[in-house]
């Protein structure tokens, strides 16, 4: 399991992550945000959008890795963090 965080601050709506990982997508105000769908859970605020996934690190990465202001972290994750607010999914 991987975490992937958008920080919606530092995004600039460049969408380099678009073409890398097909799981980021254009959201509400022309930042990126995560495919609610593609994740086994997901939270958004006002600051980031944070997605929990299982598969695809990789693709993941090279996204993060394009991205010009630093705007997405990829993290390991045990595969339950208890508490972990999600609007999808959600740890039991
Ligand atoms: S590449 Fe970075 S700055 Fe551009 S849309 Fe994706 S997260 Fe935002």
């Amino acid at each position: 399991m991987f975490r992937v965080t958008i920080d919606r601050q530092a995004c600039a709506g460049i969408f380099a992550c678009l073409v890398r990982d097909d799981r980021f997508v254009e959201g509400a105000e022309g930042l990126a945000t995560l495919d609610p769908e593609a994740a086994e859970r997901l939270h958004r605020s006002d600051t980031e959008v944070t997605a929990v996934f299982a598969e695809g690190r990789e693709r993941a990465e090279q996204a993060a890795t394009a991205c010009p202001p630093d705007a997405i972290t990829v993290e390991d994750i045990d595969a339950c963090e208890p508490g972990e607010p999600a609007e999808v999914g959600g740890c039991r």
